[in-house]
């Protein structure tokens, strides 16, 4: 591991940040700087172009905006970022960073580079509720959702670490969003619903609501929801077949089971052939790796427009389980791939610096964990 870990201080206290507000918020901060209505509009749009196009971090640089304007909105705004607490880069170029909010709390993002583009993963919670008993990020004690601009504002400050500014989608390093880091997005989904917008704003940021896909343990009611309203792709964490083992490795299926989870699964309106449901599957040794739990995964699935993302289980310090054997994986996936299902074994990205799936947790929570 190349650890480029550089502790970058947040400095002090910044003003709050115009990252993340709708449209009628905006309008409404310009309007209460006096700005009177008949420009109020143009206003909007100038604030709007130079944060989502140009990546502006500041007022200074917004030439169009007039020198009044931008002292007024200097003394109590500002266009900031989280913070950078650490910078870590995977030998396989992974980059995770530990970010610090305003508050203190920390998050985890990572950026999976691919051939030519790559991938921002992105939290949505400090912490999470669900406590799903094979991820780490479910043992952090904290939790509060991430505001809209605390989302939108990884995206951004992903951006201008990675000199990703260019307007022309094709040519960003960062071309797809994966809403997979900490937290549940659909218990936070107003706030990921309001960042997601903004970045799918075709006067801004402009990403394809195609590149940006959703994980959710299954909160069923929101489902419905989200597909509706944000059409974005969906992935499901499943990683188990029956409720009596789903029920311990996902407890949030003790309220919405696996029969449930999988009708929501199918009226997912974005669900066809073109865009199938991602469902994920932790390979856990002996737990919900066998051949019968291949072939039931291949009942549930009947008539779905799926693919299944195998995820080799990635290990954490004190984890109950072990990583399925590549024996197992290989024989789960080759019944999977002889029932017509593409089932690629993900290979885990920025494991050297516990960047993989699962073992995002802060680092200052993992201190305060030890000390206790
Ligand atoms: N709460 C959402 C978003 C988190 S996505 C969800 O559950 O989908 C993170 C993905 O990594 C989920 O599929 C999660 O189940 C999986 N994961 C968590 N811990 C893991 C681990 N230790 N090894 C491999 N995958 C893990």
């Amino acid at each position: 591991m190349t650890d480029a870990a550089s502790a970058v201080s947040s400095g002090g206290a910044t003003a709050p940040s115009l990252v993340g507000l709708t449209r009628p918020e905006l309008t409404a901060a310009v309007a209460a700087l006096d700005v009177p209505e008949r420009q109020r509009n143009m206003r909007v749009r100038q604030l709007w172009r130079w944060m989502y196009n140009r990546g502006a971090s500041g007022f200074e640089e917004m030439s169009d905006l007039g020198k009044d304007l931008r002292g007024r909105l200097r003394e109590g705004h500002s266009v900031a970022r989280p913070a950078i607490a650490t910078t870590q880069k995977s030998t396989d170029g992974t980059i995770k960073w530990l970010l610090r909010l305003a508050d203190g709390n920390e998050i985890e993002m990572v950026y999976i580079p691919d051939q030519e583009h790559g991938a921002l993963c992105m939290s949505s919670q400090v912490g999470c509720t669900l406590n799903c008993s094979f991820c780490h990020t479910g043992t952090m004690p904290l939790v509060r959702n991430l505001t809209a601009g605390e989302i939108l504002g990884q995206f951004m400050l992903a951006r201008d670490c990675l000199d990703d500014w260019p307007t022309d989608v094709s040519q960003r390093k960062i071309s797809t969003i994966v809403m997979m880091g900490m937290g549940e997005p659909l218990l936070n989904y107003d706030n990921v619903a309001q960042a997601l917008n903004i970045v799918m704003d075709g006067d801004g940021i402009a990403l394809s609501r195609r590149g940006i896909t959703l994980s959710t343990a299954g909160l069923v009611p929101a489902m419905e929801r989200c597909g509706r309203e944000l059409r974005v792709n969906l992935a499901v964490s499943l990683h188990a077949v029956t409720d009596e083992v789903r029920d311990v490795l996902v407890p949030l299926n003790r309220r919405y089971p696996i029969a449930e989870l999988m009708r929501a699964c199918r009226d997912y309106p974005s669900a066809n052939n073109a865009r199938r449901i991602t469902f994920e599957y932790v390979m856990l040794q002996e737990v919900n790796d066998s051949l019968e739990d291949a072939r039931e995964l291949i009942r549930l699935l009947r008539d779905l427009p799926a693919k299944i993302n195998l995820i080799p289980f990635n290990a954490w310090p004190g984890a109950p389980y072990e990583c399925s054997s590549n024996n197992r994986i290989h024989r789960f996936a080759k019944l999977l791939n002889d029932a017509g299902y593409s089932a690629p074994i993900r290979t885990p990205r920025g494991r050297d610096i516990m960047a993989a799936c699962g073992q995002l947790k802060s680092a200052s929570e993992k201190i305060r964990a030890a000390a206790r």
